[in-house]
């Protein structure tokens, strides 16, 4: 061996020991409860959370109007809250402070009594699902559109939540199952079927707390009785928060939260506000259709 083929044949060595060793080092350093462990539905055992608005004021920046003039409500651990109001009142905007896409500029929030400006902001997005209104499902299969936030979810918690979303079905009509390719952007899904996708990769994430901001697309019966048997069972253990634009969502809420410019105008359960609230009677008259946004 000549003395180049031996300083190169120690450093291979010593390098392939080093990489070695990282791999102990590594495998040392897992935690006790790896990360593709069993993950469960959000259940007696995971807390649903509570959560709060006081007197929340916010702008979007410091040169435009206000878009929360004095925020205030409460929602309790488990059941599920509505939002409903005319386009522009707020409703979104509720959701992203929840999120802290921004923080309010005066009042306070709190999930659990605490205040969202003492938790670490990573936890609080983990204990949240937010399924937007437009929910995005990429191309890919569907086992990878409903895997993306939680990669170590196992067969029968995806199974259940298939379940749950009123997926089973659809599943086992498609060619490969869960391996089918949904295309672009999710073309070959309806609507609702999309929304149903993007609640099931929420609830595989084991969310405390999920924010669904309502399709507006009209839903076919089928999807639109899906849509809300979903909504219904998930908030028997979650807490849900949900931007109604549909009759048949509102009508079973806990409670709802009429908004307007800006503000709380009133809070109640259906039968109550089709007698207290005009402009509630007027937006359940015409089946929130005018209220999208
Ligand atoms: P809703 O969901 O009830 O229709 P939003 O919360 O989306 O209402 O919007 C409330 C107000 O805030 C609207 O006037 C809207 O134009 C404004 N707004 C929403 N998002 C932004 C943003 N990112 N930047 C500036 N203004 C915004
Ligand atoms: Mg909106």
């Amino acid at each position: 061996m000549s003395p180049i083929q031996a300083v190169v044949g120690a450093i291979t060595q010593y390098q392939t020991g080093s990489a070695a060793l990282a791999r102990i080092q590594e495998a040392l350093r897992l935690p006790a409860e790896p990360a593709t462990g069993p993950v469960e539905l959000p259940g007696p055992g995971t807390a649903p959370a509570a959560l709060t608005f006081e007197d929340v004021r916010f702008r979007y920046a410091d040169d435009l109007p206000y878009v929360h003039h004095g925020v205030t409500f409460s929602v309790p651990a488990r059941g599920m809250t509505a939002f409903v109001g005319p386009s522009g009142a707020g409703k979104t905007t509720v959701f992203s402070l929840i999120e802290r896409f921004y923080d309010p500029g005066s009042g306070v929030i709190t999930l659990d009594g605490r205040d969202l400006a003492e938790w670490e902001l990573s936890r609080l997005r983990a204990a949240i699902g937010y399924v937007e209104q437009d929910a995005p499902v990429l191309s890919g299969s569907l086992r990878e559109n409903l895997l993306l936030g939680s990669p170590g979810a196992d067969e029968d918690t995806v199974t259940r939540v298939l379940k749950t979303t009123r997926l089973d079905g659809l599943v086992s009509r498609m060619p490969d199952g869960l391996d089918t390719l949904v295309g672009h952007r999710g073309t070959k899904l309806s609507g609702g079927e999309r929304q149903r996708v993007a609640i099931a990769r929420a609830l595989l994430r084991r969310p405390r707390l999920l924010l669904l901001d309502e399709a507006t697309s009209q839903l076919d019966a089928v999807n639109e009785a899906a849509l809300r048997d979903t909504v219904a069972d998930v908030a028997r253990t979650t807490t849900v928060l949900v931007v109604a634009h549909r009759l048949s969502t509102v009508t079973m809420a806990d409670r709802i939260v009429v908004m307007d410019a800006g503000r709380v105008r009133a809070v109640g359960t259906h039968r109550e506000l089709v007698t207290t609230d005009p402009l509630y009677a007027e937006l359940a008259a015409t089946q929130f259709l005018a209220t999208a946004g």
